[in-house]
């Protein structure tokens, strides 16, 4: 069997991986199966970094880590990655920095990465490179020298040929793409926004499952990422599990729960989506001490401008509805900034009827296969879901909603709220069905083998 290297700009504790949730689980599953190694940055800033790896075992797999100084994690992950590509490619130009010396740093730490890794690497390698952070690594892995198969997987989506040639370095970035062997997006619109681009911006070809370009064939594919969904679904019911799920309902007594858990991310649609809950308040009075709306939104990225801004006006919108409708019995919107560990959320999942999912654009969005794979069987909740996340692709039996429509999200809460159990039934066993079958091994399986197959 071929040795797997994984390369994500972060290393996690394959211990703690099902708790750090979707890539984690994915990666460590995949890398136990063949004896990997996981390479990324160690997750620490120091003054001066060594480009000597910290390698460490823990059972079959090797994790291999590099620290980065101050200076290029502002520019590279904070900088770069997360104030340029994460906006840009979530279609928010608006919100999108344009800062040479970023990229600057970006292709930096690709390189230093690159030098970093290859003298780990074995002649039959497989190595899979994960997310936006990365995209120039292949390059800089090729330039060094490296033989090895090299296979790039994007989790967020890809944008339009419009947004995307509004960075100043589109071409490159799109360049290095064509140095992997094979390339991995979420869902087949992600790979028909790259084609258009190659077509009309490249000139140059585009077939089923490939695409040539700068003298180079690149195999490209959707590969719709799952979740570790038969594990999930114990969680829901595991001591830990029932204990979240039986203090909830206990509190809950017989209202009606609506959960959201997203990071405290602009992307996932937080002030539409309370806005849409103020509707259904609004319009359905009856609904008022019945039905109780908890979002879960742990910090994120909190050094980066755009994202405190939001969170402040979030906030003051939980804090505007509770006063305007809650009463001494009733708070309408329970807003938490803890993180919680998915063990927990999945009984947290369970004792709530919907499930409200709507970001404004993602590339899958996991919390949505999630909440499903925790329900019960027998009375299973809702799952409310944007068009625009890549796991509507999938999930066609859950209640879909365009995000920026407030008031077809609002329908969609009362129909959840109201729909009969055969209804929900129905839907749930399809959508568990589907999650099933594309669970994250079948995933990182079907990936690994076509970078496997020339
Ligand atoms: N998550 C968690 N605790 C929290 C909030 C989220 O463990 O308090 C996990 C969640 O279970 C899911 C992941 O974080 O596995 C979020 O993945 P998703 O694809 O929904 O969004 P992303 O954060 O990657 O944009």
């Amino acid at each position: 069997m071929r040795r797997l290297v994984a390369v994500s700009n972060r290393v996690s504790s394959l211990r703690a991986a099902p708790l750090a949730g979707g890539l984690a689980v994915a990666l460590a599953d995949a890398l136990r199966e063949n004896r990997g190694l996981w390479f990324g940055w160690s997750g620490k800033t120091v003054d001066v970094a060594n480009d000597e790896p910290h390698v460490s075992r823990e059972g079959e797999v090797t994790s291999a880590t590099v620290d980065l100084t101050q200076e290029d994690h502002d520019a590279y992950y904070s900088g770069f990655a997360n104030r340029c590509l994460w906006p840009l490619f979530h279609f928010r130009l608006d919100l999108t920095g344009y800062d040479r010396a970023h990229y600057e740093a970006y292709k930096r730490v690709n390189l230093r990465f690159a030098q970093s890794l290859l003298p780990l690497l074995e002649q039959d390698d497989l190595v899979w490179v994960h997310d936006y952070h990365l995209f120039p690594i292949g390059r800089e892995l090729r330039k060094l020298g490296a033989k090895q198969r090299l296979g790039f997987f994007l989790h967020i989506p890809f944008p339009p040929r419009e947004l995307l040639t509004t960075l100043p370095q589109h071409l490159s970035l799109v360049k290095a793409l064509f140095e992997y062997d094979l390339v991995g997006f979420q869902i087949e619109d992600d790979v028909k926004r790259l084609a258009a681009y190659v077509e009309q911006d490249l000139g140059g070809k585009v077939g089923h499952g490939w695409m040539e370009a700068f003298g180079k064939r690149l195999r490209i594919q959707a590969f719709p990422v799952g979740i570790d969904t038969a594990r999930f679904h114990d969680f829901g019911f595991s001591t830990h599990g029932e204990r979240e799920y039986q203090r909830m309902r206990e509190f809950l007594r017989d209202r009606d729960q609506i959960i959201g858990v997203d990071r405290l991310d602009y992307s996932k649609g937080l002030v539409r989506r309370m806005n849409a809950y103020e509707l259904l308040l609004d319009r359905h009075p009856e609904s008022h001490g019945r039905v109780t709306y908890l979002q879960v939104a742990p910090i994120s990225r909190g050094e980066v401008t755009a994202y405190r801004d939001f969170r402040r006006e979030l906030e003051q919108h939980a804090a505007s509805m509770n006063g305007r409708f809650g009463r001494v019995d009733w708070v309408p919107v329970r807003y938490v900034n803890e993180a919680i560990p998915r063990r927990r959320l999945a009984g947290l999942y369970r004792a709530s009827r919907i499930g409200l999912v709507t970001p404004m654009r993602d590339g899958m969005n996991l919390v949505a296969k999630e909440y499903v794979a925790a329900q019960d069987e027998a009375d299973p909740g809702v799952l409310i879901l944007s068009r625009f996340a890549g796991a509507a692709q999938e999930m066609r039996d859950a209640l879909l909603v365009n995000p920026y429509d407030t008031e077809e999200v609002a329908t969609a809460l009362e129909t959840a709220r109201t729909m009969a159990v055969d209804e929900r039934r129905r839907r749930h066993q399809s959508l568990m069905r589907g999650l099933l079958e594309n669970d994250v091994a079948q995933w990182s399986r079907r990936f690994l083998e076509a970078l496997t197959t020339e």
